[in-house]
């Protein structure tokens, strides 16, 4: 099944798309490369998993916001996880270099993976006591959330300074190539050559 036939995911996030075409893209690899062969099973089996666990990230992600209404230091926390991984990973295809995203939400990055999980279920299992987070609790989260997002920041996120208002500003994905296996000068003239970057 395609990921939105598979999982019910809240729109809040706009995710039914980006989720489809990867299920697409995925499938379609499958087929290319396995359709008659020993390894058909097993590759349909692995797509069954990757389509669940990023089904079951961002439904978790998504029901974390949802719990933190009441507290905005909170959701805008949180929201740094989705904007962290989505501008990772969509440099990373514009790149050629998807895999190193992990797949959606980055779930199956090595290091943002696990953190990304402890982020939302420290944020759920403190919404769920019903009493409302003191200023030091929001301190320390957002200090968790932003060791998180530095595993993959490319956009300049976690910014105070910037008061929740993140504009593009490449020379913050200049600054850090090295998470895309690049340097500062090579991510500068790809992006004077690219043409989405005009
Ligand atoms: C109101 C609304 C707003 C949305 N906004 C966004 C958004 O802003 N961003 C975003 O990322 N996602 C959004 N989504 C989610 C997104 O549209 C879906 O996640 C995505 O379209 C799912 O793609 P799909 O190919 O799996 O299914 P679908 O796009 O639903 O395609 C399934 C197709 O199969 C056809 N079909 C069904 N049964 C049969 C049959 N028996 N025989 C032949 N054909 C059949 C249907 O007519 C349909 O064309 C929105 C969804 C809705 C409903």
């Amino acid at each position: 099944m395609l990921p939105s036939a598979s999982a019910f995911v809240d729109p809040l996030f706009s995710t039914g798309i980006p989720l489809t075409l990867l299920g697409v893209e995925r499938l379609c690899m499958v087929l290319q490369e396995a359709w008659g062969t020993e390894a058909w099973r097993a590759r349909l089996q692995e797509y069954t998993r990757v389509t669940r666990l990023e089904a079951d990230a961002t439904a978790g992600l998504i029901a974390a916001c949802y719990d933190s209404m009441a507290c905005f230091p909170i959701f805008a926390s949180l929201t740094m996880l989705y904007f962290a991984a989505a501008s990772y990973g969509e440099m990373a295809r514009r790149l050629g270099r998807a895999e190193m995203a992990g797949g959606f939400l980055s779930s199956e990055h090595a290091a943002f993976g696990p953190a990304l999980r402890r982020c939302i279920a420290h944020a759920r299992a403190r919404s769920a006591s019903g009493t409302p987070w003191a200023p030091s609790e929001i301190a320390v989260f957002e200090v968790e959330v932003a060791q998180a997002v530095s595993i993959l920041n490319v956009a300049g996120l976690c910014d105070s300074s910037k008061r929740n208002r993140y504009g593009v500003d490449l020379e913050d994905t200049i600054r850090a190539a090295a998470k895309l296996g690049l340097s500062p000068s090579e991510m500068r003239a790809v992006l004077r050559e690219a043409p989405w970057a005009q």
